[in-house]
């Protein structure tokens, strides 16, 4: 009984010693351990739709900070299950913040040589062995986020309302947050009054983040095209009709809709980012397959885009004197598309207040609006109906990146095999950010 008794002072005391501190104080001790819990999920990267260890780690470690943790949350439209992670921590009467962090890793094999660098290789959907990397820094984020729980699991006393953390799963492949919302994420766990988030950065150094008001990253549209032909012999291509000259056409012709047909003042970007067609260097094949992305800030040039793809490859078809049956077909894939990220102005003024508060004005930088697509956005609904803020983390070595500018070089940045976030000073500056930001939403 008097070991108990004890035990409960040694935690009132330990409770009221993190209410009096400050945030960067409370963290800094923190983030060793938070480290290596970095550097373990690095190591064990996950592709999209398969992150069950990673979501398992970050699920115990909410669970152990005292949260309310449910799994496996989501589902996708093939009728698989996700593995999303909510955890929810009530505090009193207030607003409820979501904090969200995405999971997933990427298709690529690591050479950042560092020791603690990703060995792993998997299969992809087609049965090809690919190596896997968190090379978007998603290990950051959910790192991020155990440390923003334990912190405000900690200093209760200083904030009011109902902390819901959501780790997202798919976030590569944009059907993570919808597989969430499709599982009645906001009906079982309540509807959130305020949404964050973070990403890091290949462009900011670590101990410092950026923040924009408004529109922040484009929206991003899946296409499949396919361009069809007539095969036959590659010795006798005026037999047939060679589809991948037409797709060479195409590829070229539908760079001409952004730098042609869209206003200059309101960017868009084209890409083809991945081709395939034909078996053996001397047979013509009947069609080749184009997967494209595109990005842009508003539905008219989001529409100047597909518009323009549509006409571009019925005219393509058209010049090669093709039947109707052999019509190139382009197809939306609605499902694999994600909105403009847009920063609530008011919320976000006040978010960019706490890190100036809390990190020092020369830490938190103005930041231009991007092309890389996020999905979070679709936590906060059609309309920007709920609040959201989303900021960026630098994580690079500063000393590495004042090097690279000076050459007038960039380093290797998200989505490529070289992209090396510092742990260290990274994990403790989004913790301290994300754990002051998430107090100053909830008072
Ligand atoms: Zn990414
Ligand atoms: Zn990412």
């Amino acid at each position: 009984m008097r070991s108990f008794v004890l035990a409960g002072f040694v935690f009132l005391m330990g409770a009221a010693t993190a209410a009096a501190q400050d945030v960067p104080t409370f963290v800094k001790p923190e983030t060793p351990a938070l480290v290596d819990t970095y550097k373990d999920i690095h190591a064990h990267p996950e592709l999209s739709h398969f992150e069950e260890r990673t979501s398992g780690i970050l699920a115990a470690a909410l669970r152990e900070a005292g949260y309310t943790v449910t799994e496996r949350v989501g589902r996708y439209p093939d009728g698989s299950q996700a593995f999303g992670v909510v955890g929810i921590l009530k505090n009193g009467a207030g607003p409820t913040l979501m904090i969200r962090a995405d999971m997933d890793a990427l298709p690529i094999v690591e050479e950042t040589g560092v020791p603690y660098a990703s060995h792993v290789t998997t299969k992809n959907k087609d049965g090809v062995t690919v190596g896997v990397m968190h090379a978007c820094g998603h290990d950051v984020h959910t790192t991020v986020l155990i440390g923003t729980a334990r912190g405000m699991a900690a200093m209760k006393s200083r904030w009011h309302g109902t902390l819901m953390l959501v780790g997202q799963p798919s976030e590569e492949t944009i059907d993570g947050a919808k597989a969430m919302l499709a599982d009645h994420l906001y009906e079982r766990f309540g509807r959130p009054d305020r949404i964050i988030g973070l990403h890091d950065t290949n462009g900011l150094a670590a101990g410092t983040v950026g923040v924009r008001s408004g529109s922040s990253a484009s929206s991003s549209t899946s296409v499949d095209v396919v361009i069809r032909g007539i095969g036959g012999h590659g010795a006798y291509p005026n037999t047939g009709r060679d589809p991948i000259t037409l797709a060479a056409l195409y590829i070229t012709q539908i760079q001409t809709i952004v730098s042609r047909e869209e206003d200059p003042q309101d960017p868009t970007v084209v890409t083809v980012g991945h081709i395939e067609g034909g078996t053996k260097r001397n047979i013509i094949p009947n069609e080749v397959k184009l997967e494209l992305t595109t990005r842009s800030f508003t539905d008219k040039s989001r529409d100047t885009v597909i518009n323009g793809l549509k006409q571009m490859a019925a005219g393509i078809t058209a010049s090669a004197g093709l039947p109707p049956e052999k019509a190139a077909t382009v197809t939306v894939l609605e499902d694999e598309s994600t909105p403009v990220l847009y920063n609530d102005p008011p919320q976000t003024e006040k978010v960019k207040g706490t890190l100036v508060k809390t990190l020092g004005a020369d830490n938190v930088i103005d930041i231009p609006r991007g092309m890389a697509s996020e999905d979070v956005g679709v936590f906060a609904l059609p309309s920007h109906e709920i609040p959201l803020t989303y900021f960026i983390l630098g994580a690079m070595d500063p000393v590495k990146l004042v090097a690279a500018k000076a050459a007038g070089k960039e380093l290797p940045g998200p989505h490529t095999s070289r992209f090396e976030p510092l742990p260290e000073p990274t994990l403790r500056t989004g913790v301290t950010a994300m754990t002051s930001v998430a107090i100053s939403l909830l008072q």
